[in-house]
């Protein structure tokens, strides 16, 4: 029975009860129309309906400022993976393009000559490597655009014996300058690094400023689990599996200067002659911003259930925002961190203490022998506590406290881990 249980699977994860009940009727039958909500046009009045209470609801819950864009298209994480480099490289180019064309004039020739040497010197895309998530991005970037493209402005690992765990501090990352009218096309990083148990404590301060570079964050594992000054970022994503939603559907926040008619793309020849790779049409955000992101089918009814877990949430904590979650999501994180290191001995959290990870937390059970550990999960899914094994890649315990789990899910498991520890 689904009250007997408390689940901690990374993604796809928990989604509030009440939401499911609701949305088990409304896939028989929406608002009394006699056929359900997979089953109505994605261009009905009713989608567009969805579509708008969903964005409402995200712009209240992370007071995004007028100036800023929501996007939902079907790519999951790892297609905003591709898509940000597409649409930034792009952007990148026309700029540099329009320079050019600007200081030679209408000699086409002589444009894309001198075009194509300042690709080859100064397309740079930076990564922060910080877990297997960006490193996951930066080697799609890689092999999208060539790797000689592509600054890793630090790798985590090397700073930690080979794994992830720690994020080295700013001073030691070798960003590409970002002066006005140089930089880079992006600055990446994934602000919570959902396998690794890593998350940034805060925006990286080397990010900011007048020239700041266009930064990108993956949001996907803590997406609305804390305040976030979105005017930092140039977009920021996520799939919805963990705290918003179920599968089906990534969330893009973007600005809209990056969007025509403040921004233009380079156009698909431009970027052939330069060998550089023309998007697909799914992934390219001025089509998916001038459509209100119905370019083509959109799972409506992905959207429906994103907007009804944000709609509750604007409700529960009205003028908190969401405010009101982290102060929750800190607390069961704290609680759960703490039985961790009072029971030093017998738990081993993962990564360094100044960057654990609120959503998932990541730990070994006596060093990380095998057997205890499965005896460790055995005796958990006993009591209900399912889904508390840690990624394959890397083994362990990973228990993901993401928004639906609930504060008593979280005492439960305080309880197991402390009951464990002492028998
Ligand atoms: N980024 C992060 C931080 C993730 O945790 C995941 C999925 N677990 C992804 C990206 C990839 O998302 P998807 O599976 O939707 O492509």
């Amino acid at each position: 029975n689904r009250s007997d249980v408390h689940y901690f699977g990374a993604g796809p994860a928990p989604l509030p009860t009440p939401v499911l009940e609701k949305a088990a009727q409304v896939l028989l039958n929406y608002k009394d129309k006699g056929i359900g909500l997979a089953e109505i046009s994605h261009r009905s009045p009713e989608a567009n309906e969805i579509l708008a209470e969903a964005k409402q609801a995200l712009t209240t819950l992370l007071d995004i400022p007028d100036d800023y864009e929501i996007l939902f298209l079907q790519s999951g994480g790892s297609g905003e993976f591709s898509a940000t480099v597409y649409n930034l490289v792009s952007i990148w180019v026309e700029k540099k393009r329009a320079k050019i064309a600007s200081e030679v004039g209408d000699d086409e020739a002589e444009v894309l000559k001198r075009l194509r040497k300042v690709v080859d010197e100064e397309l740079k895309l930076d990564y922060l490597v910080t877990g297997s998530w960006s490193l996951k991005a930066s080697q799609e970037a890689a092999r999208l655009v060539g790797a000689k493209h592509v600054n890793v402005a630090v790798d985590a690992r090397k700073a930690n014996g080979g794994k992830f765990g720690v994020i080295p501090s700013e001073d030691q990352w070798n960003l590409t300058p970002h002066t006005s009218g140089g930089g880079p096309a992006l600055a990446y990083f994934c602000d919570n690094e959902t396998v690794d148990g890593v998350e940034f404590p805060s925006f990286p301060h080397s990010l900011e400023g007048d020239d700041a570079p266009l930064v990108c964050g993956d949001m996907s594992s803590n997406f609305i689990s804390r305040k976030v000054d979105v005017r930092k970022f140039a977009i920021i994503f996520g799939g919805a599996q963990k705290n918003i939603g179920n599968t089906g559907i990534a969330i893009v926040i973007i600005r809209k200067s990056l969007l025509p008619p403040h921004s233009q793309p380079a156009s698909p020849d431009l970027l052939r002659a330069l060998n550089l790779p023309v998007g697909p049409i799914v992934l390219d955000y001025p089509t998916i911003a001038k459509n209100n992101s119905l370019y083509n089918t959109l799972p409506i009814l992905d959207v429906w259930v994103a907007g009804q877990v944000m709609t509750g949430l604007v409700d529960k904590y009205g003028a908190q925002r969401i405010g009101g979650q982290e102060d929750i999501s800190n607390t069961k994180a704290r609680n759960i961190y703490h039985v961790l290191d009072k029971y030093a001995d017998v738990y081993q959290v993962v990564p360094a203490k100044d960057v654990r990870s609120r959503m998932n937390i990541c730990f070994r059970v006596h060093g990380g022998d095998a057997d205890k550990e499965k005896a460790f999960l055995a005796g958990a899914e006993k009591k209900g506590l399912l889904g508390l094994k840690g990624h394959r890649s890397v083994g362990g315990i990973r228990a993901s406290n993401y928004n639906a789990v609930s504060l008593e899910g979280a005492q439960k498991l305080v309880a197991y881990l402390e009951e464990y520890a002492t028998s």
